[in-house]
């Protein structure tokens, strides 16, 4: 066998990792397996990222460029990985790309496709993608013609980002008037709300399909589903995600093939067409219709908590580090891209209170794990004397893998038990749709 030329020998990497949840915490954790990453610097990280074998935590915040920049370059920093979508809309990709340093992730006219609910309606519109019917509006005085003057129920959304909020799903004509008052008057979401988008509502299970892309080829994950509510039963206020699953018993392959031909390539393809190539990680955010498929949103970066579930069930030998570059490098067709045939469950551990106001400061400790399950840190943070205590509102999450989704909850329930902290709050029943789907769908039988 030929020897490999020491010439070609790929250079070791050096990431910084730009985020500080649960997500970047899953990041670094399935990136360090990579044999030719040497170092993650997570900015600004959190208490699970703090000490690892290669991953460090760096004090620098996700927003601040100038910091990222100086850090990378005296730190020999040769690739860079954003996790939270805000850096991607303000342009973080053209700061590192001018510098040398590529960087998974969206260009910032690509990232629009997440930063402006209007461009990217249009955008499908353009390329015959299915999704609700819609109309754009910068006149308050217009938008409340429109709604005055259609039959179906609508969706109120402000087009720019507003921290997951920004959606408003009015029950009446009144109230969906109001609605637009609030955004476009009142300004509830800021600068978010200049434009809105006022789109037919639809109904359906919401599906997630998380999907690499160098600007040609798409990757999916398998799918996944969530549970934004706080409380048991999808009941009580919205949160930021309680809990995830996959893949999900709904998504059978006919389904996911359906979302790749008619969603997912021909978004990757309309965007190359249109020159704003999608380079990163592109979350298309799906209802499950009676007349098919239809986009909900796009986000241009990767879940939380979809990831904690997702990068576990990648198989031992895919590498994500190799897969990220060759999606900068524009050859994700050559890389090795296995899923584990099993099923995840992530269920995350709140701080008393949340999403209202809730403690801080409180110390965390975990006892020994059982097998395939993980702690992925979240608001936590590393104290001088060594302990972690907990810094945020959804404080950690506990994903277990296994051959079947039941038992993926039933492990990941026992990985709760041995995490402990004052206040600990947390959903009993993530996934408990996945089996009313199971129920309902026998004998047709499921994808896993
Ligand atoms: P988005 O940020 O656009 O994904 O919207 C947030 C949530 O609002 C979605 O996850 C859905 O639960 C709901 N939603 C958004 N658009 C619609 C729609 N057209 N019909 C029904 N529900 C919607």
């Amino acid at each position: 066998m030929a020897q490999a030329d020491p010439l070609f020998e790929p250079e070791k990497l050096r990431i910084l990792l730009v985020g500080g949840g649960g997500r970047e915490h899953a990041l670094a954790w399935k990136l360090s397996q990579s044999a030719r990453v040497e170092k993650i610097f997570v900015a600004p990280g959190n208490g699970g990222t703090t000490t690892g074998e290669k991953t460090v935590s760096v004090p620098v915040a996700a927003e601040d460029f100038k910091g990222l920049l100086d850090f990378a370059v005296k730190n020999e920093v040769n690739f860079v990985v954003v996790g939270p979508e805000q850096p991607l809309v303000d342009g973080i990709e053209g700061i590192f790309r001018k510098a040398g340093i590529p960087v998974f992730g969206p260009n910032v006219r690509a990232a629009a496709m997440e930063g402006s609910k209007a461009f990217s309606k249009d955008f499908m519109a353009r390329h015959s993608i299915p999704t609700a019917e819609y109309r754009n509006f910068t006149s308050h005085s217009a938008a409340v013609e429109y709604v005055k003057s259609v039959s179906h129920n609508v969706v109120l959304k402000a087009s720019g980002l507003a921290a997951g909020k920004g959606v408003i799903i009015p029950s009446s004509k009144e109230e969906a008037i109001a609605g637009l008052n609030d955004i476009m008057v009142s300004k509830e979401f800021g600068a978010a709300g200049e434009e809105v988008v006022v789109e037919e509502f639809m109904t359906g299970q919401e599906l997630s399909i998380l999907a690499f892309s160098d600007g040609y080829t798409a990757l999916a994950l398998p799918a996944a589903q969530d549970h934004k509510r706080i409380g048991e039963g999808d009941t009580g206020l919205n949160t930021g995600g309680m809990g995830t699953y996959s893949p999900a018993p709904v998504a059978t392959k006919e389904v996911e093939a359906e979302i790749m031909r008619t969603i997912v390539q021909p978004t990757i393809d309309g965007m190359r067409k249109d020159g704003i190539p999608f380079v990163g990680m592109l979350f298309t955010g799906i209802m499950l219709t009676p007349t098919g498929p239809k986009v909900l949103e796009y986000n241009v970066r990767f879940g939380d908590p979809e990831t904690q579930s997702l990068l576990a069930l990648l198989s031992n030998d895919t590498d994500l580090a190799e897969i990220m570059v060759a999606c900068v490098e524009r050859r994700l067709d050559c890389v090795k891209f296995e899923m584990k045939k099993e099923a995840a469950v992530s269920v995350v551990l709140a701080a008393k209170g949340y999403p209202g106001s809730y403690p801080k400061g409180d110390e965390i400790t975990i006892d020994a794990l059982p097998p395939n399950v993980y702690v992925f840190h979240a608001g936590t943070k590393a104290t001088p004397e060594g302990k972690v205590v907990t810094n945020g509102g959804r404080v950690l999450a506990v994903t277990a893998t296994a051959p079947t989704l039941k038992e993926a909850q039933a492990l990941a329930y026992k990985g709760v038990d041995c995490v402990h902290f004052e206040g600990k709050t947390f959903r009993r029943d993530i996934a408990y749709k996945a089996f009313l789907q199971e129920e309902q769908q026998k004998p047709q039988g499921m994808t896993y």
